[in-house]
């Protein structure tokens, strides 16, 4: 780029910041940037077209064209040249702009007499804002510097859109960020919550977008990459012993040291642009390649850039991630992504949590779950959107983040949630009764659990004790292998909390979708059947030993009840209780005090173990159906897969058949069967595993008083009756059958 075209786009954005310096109102601001951009550049034309809602752009100002046309004339996202802009988020170069593809004529504006059209995106971190448009008579191609010069008066336009130049009196635009907005996601942890948004990383502000002075910007780039550097360099040298989180770091490495990425900054420092404004723009080319990447690899490396630049914004800006602002005292957490241990910091104080990125299966969403909090993820632009202290409507229920609600979305929402306490407050009235069927049997209910949070909600959800401890989360949400002291504290903790009520240690359940951050990762290609669980623990026997030990410390005299997760023939059972001996064997020779008594159970969660010899029944301490498992693996169904897994019910009959069959066994062998999939928690499902015959679910906490208000209200007996006769009359599955029954009920 010759130094002449620097100079002159300097003076542009000189003379565009003399521009914005008065107070005029956002109209006429708009209108001196047209003037002046058609002026510098030697355009007859140049326009503004600002997005009016997600879909439509308006023209708002324009040196050039018919000025009865603007705010008269908009387009569609993708219609014409400029909503092809808009779109693609690309430049459109042409010198023969009638035949260019997409053309669409625009009578009022009186466009017809230009012919060449060069149009560049308003774009800020990946937000579409508008374009930007010179046109002229004479039919010519732009050259590469001037479109570079325009894109970078466009990234100055994008700041100052950002920063709410052009609202006021004659406004252009309506104030951003400040119409209500619906946001759609993917359920991770049902729920609803009203709140104010409190963002996880407050957005950078960048105030100065143009500089004069290039020498100083530099210089200001060169030392705040270089402090970058160092600090990459320092994690790295801590994250050594990671393998996985060094590759992130490496990735970062090789950005920070990137030459193509220091020299487009130093040019867009020497346009003109301030040293922010410069990553800035990098940054938005990132975002929206990021965007339109397919490749899942090249999307991961333009996220670490994203990052990287965020980090670089920071050293500039001086802004932490303390702007000072107090947390609302109703919290609802916006980010693109939260670690577990991050979550866990927060803890109860979040009434909500919306993600742009996470999944359903993410340890953040473990975390949730077990604080109870609702959940969306992969709702598309909330940290773009949300402010700090937005009003905020988070519908767990329906995926739904509802942004700054008007009055109508509020007052549903408030009905919404009226009804659910009214529900709660109906289950808190039977807390303390046991699940006693009108045919009078009893059904023990207890709650699943996993973490130090969830024993609060022991007593609150009237669980007779936690039935599946899944010990595994304590490992997921740590950055390195916890100890067995640690550990022997930690499970200590959980029975005291729990009072004396039973706890169910399941030993630690890793692998397939549940990767500790500090083990080896396996390439394996089907995890889900793979190295995992039980399998990990035999081949790892320390590991498990450890494990045990902690527990049997952690007892110090009280009762202690462990089971082992996935065990898929009686070998592996006798084999895990070997070492429970051995690690009880150890304790005495220790002279450590031993539990009051030890029960050792296996959970059964692939059908090859319903089918396992008598004397596997008539030894096993207890079982536990593991019902997302054995359902995964009875239908072959992954149960992470979107696509399939609610494709088969677990009230087919086939499916009710075999859990049947596991029950007969159980009682011919006198072995206490329980079940602790999720099916549990649904009330109707829970019914019909009743009147099979279970009598002891596990559930999520908040799922006790629906099971329990339903399972009050129940003849297991008829129950039974209509199951059979859904069978004999040769239906598929008895779901019909009961949701009528319980619909004649009332
Ligand atoms: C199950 O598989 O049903 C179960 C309870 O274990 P997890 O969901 O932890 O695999
Ligand atoms: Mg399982």
């Amino acid at each position: 780029m010759s130094e002449r075209v620097e100079t002159e786009s300097r003076k542009l954005l000189g003379r565009l910041r003399d521009a914005m310096a008065g107070d005029d109102p956002g109209q006429a601001r708009l209108d001196k940037i047209t003037h002046l951009i058609a002026d510098s550049i030697g355009t007859e034309v140049c326009s503004i077209y600002l997005f009016r809602d997600e879909e439509t752009l308006e023209l708002c100002a324009t040196e050039g064209l018919n000025p009865e046309s603007v705010h008269q004339t908009r387009m569609r996202l993708g219609e014409g040249l400029v909503g092809r802009v808009a779109r693609r988020r690309e430049v459109v170069n042409t010198a023969n702009a009638p035949a260019a593809r997409g053309f669409r004529y625009m009578p009022e504006t009186g466009e017809e007499v230009f012919s060449s059209f060069l149009g560049v995106p308003v774009q800020r971190l990946g937000e579409a804002l508008g374009v930007l448009v010179v046109q002229s008579k004479d039919a010519r191609e732009y050259s590469a510097d001037e479109i570079y010069a325009l894109e970078v008066v466009a990234m100055v336009l994008a700041e100052m859109t950002e920063l709410g130049a052009f609202v006021g009196e004659g406004s252009a635009m309506g104030k951003r960020h400040s119409q209500p907005v619906m946001l759609r996601g993917t359920i991770a942890q049902e729920g609803v919550a009203e709140g104010h948004i409190w963002l996880h990383e407050p957005r950078v502000v960048v105030t100065n977008p143009i500089a004069d002075d290039p020498h100083r910007e530099l210089e200001r780039l060169h030392d705040s990459v270089e402090e970058l550097r160092v600090g990459v360099d320092k994690m790295l040298a801590l994250a050594s012993a990671d393998k996985e989180q060094a590759e992130v770091l490496e990735a970062y490495r090789m950005f920070a040291n990137s030459k193509g990425w220091m020299r487009r900054m130093e040019e867009d420092i020497a346009n003109g642009l301030s040293a922010e404004a410069a990553v800035e723009k990098e940054q938005s080319l990132a975002r929206a390649r990021m965007g339109q990447a397919s490749d899942n690899y090249l999307r991961e490396r333009l996220s670490d850039l994203d990052d990287l630049s965020n980090r670089l914004l920071r050293i500039l800006t001086g802004q932490g991630k303390d702007t000072g602002a107090d947390m609302p005292p109703d919290p609802i957490l916006v980010a693109r992504n939260i670690g577990p241990a991050e979550l866990l910091d927060y803890g109860r104080a979040l009434k909500g949590i919306v993600l742009e990125a996470g999944s359903v299966g993410s340890h953040a969403a473990i975390v949730a779950r077990a604080l109870a909090i609702p959940l969306i993820v992969h709702a598309d632009r909330a940290t773009l959107e949300a402010l700090n202290g937005d009003h905020v409507l988070v519908d767990g229920e329906q995926g739904i983040v509802h942004l700054r609600p008007d009055d109508q979305v509020v007052s549903a929402f408030r009905d919404k949630m009226a009804m659910q306490a009214a529900a709660a407050e109906r289950y808190v009235s039977i807390r303390d009764k046991p699940a006693e069927t009108l045919c009078g049997e009893v059904i023990s209910l207890n709650m699943n659990a996993g973490l130090m949070a969830d024993l609060p909600s022991l007593d609150g959800s009237g669980a007779e004790g936690v039935g599946l401890f899944r010990t595994e989360l304590q490992f997921l949400i740590r950055n390195k292998m916890p100890k067995r002291s640690e550990l022997s504290a930690l499970y200590a903790r959980v029975l005291d909390a729990a009072g004396g009520k039973k706890v169910v240690f399941r030993t630690l359940d890793i692998g397939s979708d549940k990767v500790l951050p500090y083990m080896k990762p396996n390439d394996e290609p089907n995890p889900a059947l793979g190295w995992r669980a039980i399998r990990v623990g035999l081949d790892k026997p320390g590991v498990m030993l450890m494990q045990l030990q902690a527990l049997l410390r952690a007892a110090n005299g009280r009762p202690l009840s462990v089971m082992f997760p996935f065990v898929a023939q009686f070998e592996e059972y006798t084999r895990a209780k070997a070492l429970m001996d051995k690690a009880i064997e150890r304790e005495r020779t220790l002279g450590n005090v031993l539990p009051e008594k030890v029960e050792v159970g296996s959970m059964l969660e692939t059908p090859s173990l319903a089918f396992a010899p008598q004397k596997f029944f008539e030894e096993v301490g207890f079982l536990s159906i593991g019902g997302n498992d054995l359902k995964q693996f009875f239908f072959a169904a992954d149960r992470e897969n979107e696509r399939v897994r609610r494709r088969y019910d677990t009230l087919n009959v086939s499916f009710l058949s075999f859990i049947e069959r596991i029950v007969e066994r159980c009682e011919i062998t006198d072995t206490p069967l329980s079940f602790c999939g999720e099916d549990a928690g649904r009330p109707v499902e829970a019914l019909c595993l009743a009147a099979i015959g279970l009598r002891n679910l596990s559930m999520r906490p908040a799922s006790v008083g629906p099971v329990k208000s339903l399972l009050r209200r129940s003849n297991l007996a008829e129950v039974r009756k209509v199951i059979a006769d859904a069978r004999h009359r040769g239906e598929m599955n008895v779901r019909p059958a009961i949701m009528e029954y319980l619909r004649q009920q009332g």
